[in-house]
């Protein structure tokens, strides 16, 4: 994919999509994308060495080995999920973060350290490219619980499920939705898209993918 930058304005040039500022979120969309969505994936990278402002450390519980720099979120997301996580805990839920925010810098490490010890096609599979991790738009975050085993139809995945789009998150890489995604389920990665498109993905049972799509 080509990109040519005029005049601040991306323009992916071999597909007809373009990415446009709009009070400091780029917004990487195709014509029928709603354009409040910031769609990140393999095929929608963001500008080199993005940086997202108002990151802010929520106050909820992060496990021991999370860094600084992950703990980070968005300032309106990191309120939302101080709600998910106190109503949670009413209900007997407890959640705790792994990972948030990530820099393009780390992302790269992350993603050279694994083509050195495991190859490049390896890498790809599991490894988001520098620039195509939602995680470095600062809104999404990694939950586990005390047993650090998040997985399908444990009480907090199912809670988590059922309920995040009430706080305006989605469960963003949803079960038998892989070839939409192209990223394996992932019951503990929630993206922070607001109420109403949170509850309009989960009642019609859609992906940020589709959602972009259709609007
Ligand atoms: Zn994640």
């Amino acid at each position: 994919m080509k990109k040519i930058m005029i005049s601040g304005i991306l323009i992916l040039a071999t597909t007809g999509m373009f990415i446009m500022k709009d009070q400091g979120i780029p917004l990487e969309m195709n014509k029928n994308t709603k354009s409040n969505i910031m769609l990140v994936n393999k095929n929608n990278s963001l500008p080199d060495g993005y940086v997202p402002k108002d990151l802010v450390k929520p106050n909820i519980k992060f496990i021991d080995s999370s860094t600084e720099e992950e703990k980070q979120l968005n300032a309106t997301v990191a309120n939302a999920i101080e709600d998910l996580f106190s109503k949670a805990k009413e209900e007997g839920i407890i959640f705790l973060g792994t990972s948030a925010y990530r820099s393009y810098e780390t992302q790269k490490e992350v993603y050279q350290s694994r083509v050195k010890s495991q190859g490049i096609i390896k890498a790809n599979q599991y490894v988001a490219k520098p620039g195509t991790s939602e995680h470095q738009t600062g809104l999404c975050i990694d939950l586990t619980n005390k047993d650090r085993w998040f997985v399908e139809a444990t009480k907090e995945a199912t809670w988590l499920k059922e309920n995040a789009h009430e706080f305006g998150f989605i469960i963003r890489y949803p079960k038998s939705k892989e070839a939409i995604t192209q990223k394996e389920y992932e019951p503990w990665h929630i993206r922070y898209v607001g109420k109403d498109i949170a509850s309009d993905i989960y009642n019609n049972n859609l992906t940020l993918e589709e959602y972009s799509q259709e609007k």
